[in-house]
């Protein structure tokens, strides 16, 4: 891609009622724009990056059998009383409206209900079963307060699947298969040393939820880690039982702030028994269907990152979902914009995301850019290098600089 080809520009400031250092970040490197408060439009370079957060996530769902659907954002209130969470005394954070007709609908916090619903039209014997349908949508949820940029978003991205399993057994064995997909989610986005599976409340079919929680500053959550055994116990049910089932002593806990940024639930059959979806079971007799549900924030994480990894100088994108591999300065005329023109074709046909700064603008800002919108490699072309057959790689993460052959660029980069 060409940054004179990008319609946004970066800038000095945020806006001032920007509160948040990660949108302050993402807003000034031109990857989001705030519309209001908690909600945000991700623009071309915020767009690449969430998708790449997204097609992680979606590859590791697939990989354990996932269907991905995509449901509707408009709710029929129907479905929810039927499960008695129409209610805003149940659900405090719905936002409601009306049909041209006058009747009430909902904007989707969450799935459980619609999908159960849907889920009847195909479930019937135990033939249908296990299955895990998925969806990444957007949810609306009207928080209270919404002051930490991406992380605490009115409208935001979440994945969610929903198991829908024959026996308790069958659950649990996929419950812990998804929990370790979920750790390998955070690595992949560069956060599993901060992240942590957390012991959290359950409901009536468990004892525990898990969350996965990121240790950070601006979190909301109080967790105890035991770093030996890389969990946590969310203060909401840190107490000595949780202790004693853990096997674990207070004095082996340390106490942080983190961010939830996903959390996996067992449902049980609250779900099915409130809409009735049954399954016919090998003897023939009737049964409830037994329900998980798995959540990520994809617009969270990308919050969390841009919060965690970033200097003074700007965002820091871990490799596998930063916005391009290369940015690639290039400085100087005619025999350098036909040097760094032939660096581009070269990288780009090799399959190497280059952001390429073809602008005439004074180097500096070229190279400000390059470290505000975190890319994690800059290389330069320029006259006085090319005199010396050499290009200049810096490393983002480092500020490590070299100058190399054209063999050993290409041999550095790919
Ligand atoms: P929180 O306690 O932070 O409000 P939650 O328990 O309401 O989270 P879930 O309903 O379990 O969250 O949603 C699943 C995932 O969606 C969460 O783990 C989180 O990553 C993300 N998420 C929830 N609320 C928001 C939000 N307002 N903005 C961005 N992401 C969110
Ligand atoms: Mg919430």
């Amino acid at each position: 891609m060409r940054v004179s080809k990008l319609f946004t520009k970066t800038s000095k400031s945020a806006p001032s009622d920007e509160v948040s250092k990660n949108a302050q970040l993402l807003i000034r490197a031109g990857f989001i724009n705030k519309e209001m408060a908690g909600v945000y439009t991700y623009l071309p370079l915020g767009k690449i990056v969430l998708d790449k957060i997204i097609n992680i996530i979606r590859e590791e769902m697939n990989g354990i059998g996932g269907n991905e659907v995509s449901m509707t954002a408009l709710q029929q209130k129907d479905v929810w009383e039927t499960s008695g969470r129409w209610s805003d005394d149940v659900i405090d954070v719905w936002f409601k409206t009306k049909l041209a007709g006058g009747s009430e609908i909902g904007l989707a916090p969450t799935h459980e209900e619609p999908l159960t619903q849907l889920m009847k039209n195909f479930i019937h014997s135990y033939k249908d079963l296990p299955v895990y349908p998925y969806q990444f949508q957007i949810k609306f949820r009207n928080e209270l307060r919404s002051k930490s940029g991406l992380m605490r978003g009115r409208e935001f991205w979440m994945k969610d699947l929903y198991s829908f399993s024959r026996t308790q057994e069958e659950h649990d064995a996929f419950y812990d298969k998804i929990s370790d997909v979920y750790l390998r989610i955070y690595d992949r986005l560069g956060l599993g040393e901060l992240t942590y599976k957390t012991f959290a409340s359950g409901g009536s079919f468990s004892k525990y939820s898990h969350e996965f929680q990121t240790v950070s500053p601006v979190g909301e959550d109080t967790i105890y880690v035991h770093e030996g055994k890389k969990i946590a116990i969310n203060q909401e049910v840190f107490n000595d039982e949780v202790l004693e089932n853990l096997g674990i002593s207070r004095d082996e806990l340390v106490e942080k702030t983190a961010v939830e940024v996903g959390n996996i639930f067992t449902l049980g059959t609250k779900y099915s028994d409130a809409l009735d979806l049954t399954f016919t079971d090998e003897d023939g007799t009737s049964k409830k269907v037994f329900m998980g549900s798995y959540g990520i924030g994809p617009s969270r994480l990308m919050g969390v990152i841009a919060e965690h990894f970033a200097d003074d100088k700007g965002l820091i994108w871990p490799d596998n979902i930063a916005p391009a591999k290369v940015y690639l300065v290039r400085i100087g005329d005619e025999a350098a914009v036909k040097q760094a023109d032939a660096l581009y074709d070269e990288l780009t046909g090799q399959g190497i995301e280059v952001l390429y700064d073809d602008r005439d603008v004074r180097p500096g800002e070229k190279f400000a850019d390059s470290e505000l919108m975190g890319v994690p490699v800059r290389v330069t072309v320029s006259d006085r290098l090319m005199a010396d057959n050499k290009y200049e790689l810096t490393e983002r993460r480092s500020g490590e600089t070299n100058l190399l052959t054209h063999d050993e660029l290409l041999a550095k980069l790919s």
